[in-house]
């Protein structure tokens, strides 16, 4: 129950032996954050910027834009957001970025791929966050979706530098970079992990598609193994950087405890998910959480995974 929850967690993200896992919230907007910030979110680990313009016909404004930035800013001082830069194609088109009659919009230009077809506005978005970090208290980090080579992870961070931003990230939701995070990591300061769209391509299967949803899910071993990969480059000779996650997965109290036992450092939810997963993380130790990792990766499909993990989870039947 609600309040079961709430009496075993206490907003801070932890595992029973004191290993922190901030728990972070994913938004689309200022409301969002003002939301984020009263469920007791420890910053922002998602800003979608692109569902702050869904209903524009024209780029907004870099005023337009600072003011949007800013307003999720206000929600954190002192604390960590993540701003993704726009995420415009196939499930999420925005008539200023979006060719709408590609033939297959999910393997078509979108997220970082948008500046090959519209150039400048990805630069004249980086100076909005800029102008909007400059005199906000919140700690603001960047990072580009769909990226799917080191290369264009070098040239994500050159920009971010250009425009004053000192702390470039990318996504990792291609699978390519799921193999490459090594060298992804020696170009930026941190990935985040969007398990929708890594699900999505990792199993070729549409994320959009409730026939395939058995397919279509982040408890597929490869997907886990995938993770695994990730955070084994975030460790790599030369890089020790934060690898999180901000994809549905998080916001699984089951998959958040394998998600930290893979060594995940960061899990980013929607704010009603926060209490639930933090519960379930403080009632595991980082070993207990290893250890249910590996079971879920040896699982031979995901119904088996999560079952596995669930009958190591007792606090589960507490809470209800
Ligand atoms: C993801 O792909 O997991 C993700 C967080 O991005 P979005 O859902 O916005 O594509
Ligand atoms: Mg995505």
């Amino acid at each position: 129950t609600a309040a079961a929850i709430l009496a075993v967690f206490d907003g801070n993200g932890r595992t029973a032996d004191g290993h922190l896992v901030p728990l972070l919230a994913n938004v689309g907007g200022a409301k969002d954050a003002v939301k984020a910030a009263e469920a007791g979110a420890q910053g922002v680990g998602l800003l979608r910027t692109e569902f702050c313009f869904l209903e524009r016909e024209t780029e907004p404004t870099i005023e337009e834009q600072v003011v949007a930035y800013r307003g999720v800013f206000d929600a954190f001082p002192g604390q960590k957001v993540v701003v993704r830069t726009l995420d415009a194609g196939a499930d999420k088109p925005l008539p200023f970025l979006t060719d709408t009659s590609e033939p297959n919009p999910s393997l078509g230009v979108r997220g970082y791929r948008t500046d090959l077809t519209t150039p400048g506005v990805l630069a004249r978005q980086l100076t909005a966050i800029a102008q909007a970090a400059e005199g906000s208290a919140a700690l603001v980090w960047v990072m580009a979706p769909m990226i799917a080579t080191p290369e264009e992870a070098a040239e994500f961070a050159a920009m971010c530098a250009t425009a004053g931003l000192k702390i470039p990230g990318v996504m990792v939701e291609v699978p390519s970079a799921a193999l490459l995070a090594d060298r992804i990591l020696g170009e930026v300061d941190f990935v985040s992990l969007g398990t929708n769209d890594l699900t999505q391509y990792t199993m070729a299967a549409d994320r959009q598609l409730g026939t395939l949803a058995a397919l279509n899910s982040p408890w597929q071993p490869a997907v886990l193994k995938l993770i695994g990969l990730t955070v084994e480059g975030s460790i790599a000779e030369g890089n020790n950087k934060p690898v999180g996650v901000c994809g549905e997965a998080a916001a699984d109290p089951v998959l958040a405890v394998v998600l930290v036992g893979l060594g995940v450092a960061t899990l980013s939810m929607t704010s009603r998910s926060l209490s639930a997963v933090g519960a379930v993380l403080k009632s595991v130790t980082l070993d207990d959480a290893r250890k249910l990792a590996a079971l879920a990766v040896s699982a031979p499909n995901p119904t088996e995974a999560r079952k596995r993990v669930r009958a190591g989870l007792p606090i589960l039947e507490e809470l209800g």
